[in-house]
């Protein structure tokens, strides 16, 4: 009994920690683990599940494919699922594969095709009559985003292909959107340039470009596509190799590394020579997919829950390496967080140098007894943050010790704590610069008050200078106080003022949003200002009636309350609004526009706004944007190259404007 019942425990503990994992890296594209510790949790949970299968449930990330569409971009239906793939990081458990295969073909004979996992993105792309119709996300297997505006930018993804005798024209081909390496170094290079943050890999900046809302940055991403899987009923498809050699001649590109295999011992070996040669491609891949090579092979195996019998994905463990620990640094964050930061020897590992590594906190020091000094190990599992996982004992230094935490900021000098029943220090000076800064880089960010020319570098400088403490300070800002720092000059100063300025015009939740109350993210500051239409409602809300709203937990009811009842962030908000920000949410000064309580769907590439600010604007105007047509649209607004929802529309009878229209009965 007591067994089942810390099992369930657990299992339900698993579910959290993945799903908040899955959104971290589907969603945000900001992973905070390796792929690695990632799949050892979710095996933890599978074995869990099948010893307790009445603890099995169907939302459980076990039996899903992870992600979700998203609400940026129409939503579609993939005809056939796009499914996972089962994988493993051990040799034994390709051999326990084949023999699954043996088993259900009987006595069939049968081979497998191997081919390098790309880690990027998997997308699907539908063709009707030769010509490119439709591209789209995995989304959660079922329903991904419509993205195709975006995917036209791909120059490997031909519009229309080749035609010719034996070639389809209607058909869906899947493949990885990537890309590469060096691309990927030079734009993380610019960005840093630039102030912005900076991405974690090559296959999170490709799922953060494919979600953005503007084809021309896409385009200037230089993305790739490499395709695997050629689905149509134009043609009979017998076997996997010669369908990659049929997308060749359609005018797709096909990854060269791929290999027949007779045996699984020809997969293995296909698995070790790629283990070694993969730090030199060109871009990043995380192991080997193999896959029954017959088509009719591959509908006798049939899938299980999310992914296909008749494949495996064989991953290479993280990459380590071998570096001295120079030293321990301390990190501050701008809600006073304190991380320790492993300062290395600068160490190749995973396709980059890598020179500071995260130590995660005190105890995990503890625990690995890491030192000053210590031959450590490096990691970059699925090519995440690097992080310090083991250490080489036998090449300690005699007289090394252990390390203890300092007992002050090392930003500020002020004492700094450790709650009882955290693992994180806090500073908890409220001026203290790292914080200081931290919080002006989140107000300044894209998301939040978006505000041009303010990167972090920007940021460091007025600091430095003294001319800015805090966020209500940009707004007192002076152009010749600006103009005659170093670096800055004229122009530049002029185009931060404008930015700063024309952030005055963001809407509330932008402002809630960039105040950086703690818990409080996008998601939770358009529902606080949905439910509390101003500043001075929020002020003096309770607990409680935080609490009453639905995706509010006592964590972020706790924070908002906390963050109104301090002295200093009472007269920040005193100080942004009389600055002239957007205090109140938009939605009740214009209760009676055309657009209010009206349904839009949008369809195609608009030409004077992006998606985002279409999106803005109709809700707040008090209008709902949905993602796909039903008959509870009222409007469909209609762009350049508008595809399947304007077809629905059509059929269902709903109204279609064009964005001149749409622009016309706003001003109305
Ligand atoms: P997966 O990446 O293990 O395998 C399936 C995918 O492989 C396919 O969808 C396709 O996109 C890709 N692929 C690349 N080359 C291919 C080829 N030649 N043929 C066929 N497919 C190919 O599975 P997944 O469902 O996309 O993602 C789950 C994995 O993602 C997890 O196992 C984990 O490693 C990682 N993940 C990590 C985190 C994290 O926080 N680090 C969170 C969620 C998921």
């Amino acid at each position: 009994m007591s067994t089942s019942v810390s099992a369930k425990q657990r299992i339900e503990k698993l579910r959290e920690e993945l799903r908040r994992h899955d959104y971290q890296y589907y969603t945000l594209d900001q992973p905070s683990i390796s792929d690695f510790d990632y799949d050892r949790l979710m095996n933890e949970l599978i074995e869990l599940e099948r010893q307790n299968p009445k603890l099995l449930t169907p939302d459980s990330p076990s039996q899903r494919v992870g992600g979700e569409p998203t609400k940026e971009f129409p939503t579609v239906t993939h005809e056939v699922p796009m499914l996972s793939l089962s994988n493993t990081y051990s040799e034994e458990e390709l051999v326990d594969f084949d023999r699954r295969v043996r088993e259900i073909l009987g006595g069939q004979k049968y081979q497998f095709v191997a081919e390098l996992k790309i880690d990027g993105v998997a997308i699907s792309l539908v063709y009707q009559d030769g010509i490119f119709l439709r591209g789209a996300t995995r989304g959660d297997g079922t329903q991904g985003d419509e993205i195709t505006s975006n995917l036209r930018t791909v120059r490997s993804i031909p519009l229309r292909v080749t035609s010719g005798k034996g070639l389809p024209k209607n058909f869906e081909v899947r493949g990885e959107i990537f890309m590469t390496k060096k691309d990927f170094e030079k734009m993380n290079e610019e960005r840093a340039q630039a102030g912005e943050k900076l991405f974690v890999n090559a296959r999170n900046s490709t799922s953060g470009t494919l979600k953005m809302q503007d084809p021309k940055i896409v385009a200037q991403r230089k993305l790739s596509m490499f395709t695997y899987f050629l689905r149509t009923n134009d043609i009979t498809l017998k076997n996997h190799y010669e369908n990659l050699q049929t997308l060749k001649k359609l005018g797709f590109v096909v990854n060269e590394n791929i290999r027949l295999c007779k045996t699984i011992h020809d997969v293995k070996f296909f698995c070790e020579e790629w283990a070694l040669k993969r730090s030199a491609l060109p871009y990043d891949i995380d192991g080997v997919v193999v896959k029954v090579d017959s088509i009719q092979q591959q509908e006798e195996l049939g899938a299980v829950a999310k992914s296909p019998r008749w494949a495996i994905a064989y991953k290479y463990p993280a990459q380590q390496m071998e570096t001295k620990l120079n030293a321990i640094t301390l990190q501050v964050g701008r809600t006073g967080t304190i991380t320790p930061v492993a300062e290395l020897e600068p160490v190749f590992v995973g396709g980059t140098t890598v020179s500071r590594a995260t130590l995660h906190n005190e105890d995990y020091i503890k625990q690995l007894d890491i030192r000053i000094g210590d031959t450590v190990l490096v990691e970059k599992g699925g090519d995440v943050i690097p992080k310090v996982s083991g250490v080489n004992k036998k090449k300690r230094q005699k007289n090394s010790t252990t390390f203890s935490f300092s007992s002050k900021c090392p930003e500020c000098g002020e004492k700094i704590f450790r709650p009882e029943d955290e693992a994180a220090y806090y500073c908890e000076n409220f001026e203290c610069p790292a914080q200081v800064r931290g919080r002006i880089e989140h107000f300044a960010q894209r998301r939040a008050m978006n505000i041009e020319g303010l990167g972090e570098a920007v940021i460091d400088l007025l600091v430095s200078e003294n001319l800015i403490h805090n966020i209500a300070d940009l707004y007192q800002l002076k152009k010749e106080n600006v103009a005659s720092l170093e670096r800055m000059g004229e122009k530049s100063a002029q185009n931060l003022l404008h930015g700063i300025t024309a952030s005055k015009e963001l809407p509330f939740h932008r402002v809630l949003f960039g105040l950086g109350i703690r818990f409080v993210g996008e998601g939770v500051a358009k529902l606080l200002a949905e439910n509390f239409t101003s500043m001075a409602q929020l002020k003096k809300v309770s607990h409680e009636e935080l609490e009453n709203i639905e995706g509010v937990g006592p964590r972020i009811a706790e924070s908002v309350v906390r963050f109104f009842n301090d002295k200093h962030s009472v007269k920040l908000v005193e100080r942004l609004t009389a600055a002239g920000l957007q205090m109140k949410a938009e939605k009740k000064k214009y209760g009676s526009s055309p657009v209010s309580g009206k349904t839009f769907v949008l369809t195609g590439g608009l030409e004077s706004l992006s998606r985002d600010e279409a999106k803005e604007m109709i809700e707040s105007l008090g209008g709902k944007s949905a993602s796909s047509v039903s008959k509870n649209t009222d409007y469909v607004i209609v762009g350049n190259d508008a595809g399947s929802k304007l077809q629905k529309a059509i059929e269902l009878g709903i109204k279609r404007i064009s964005e001149k229209e749409f622009l016309e009965m706003i001003k109305k």
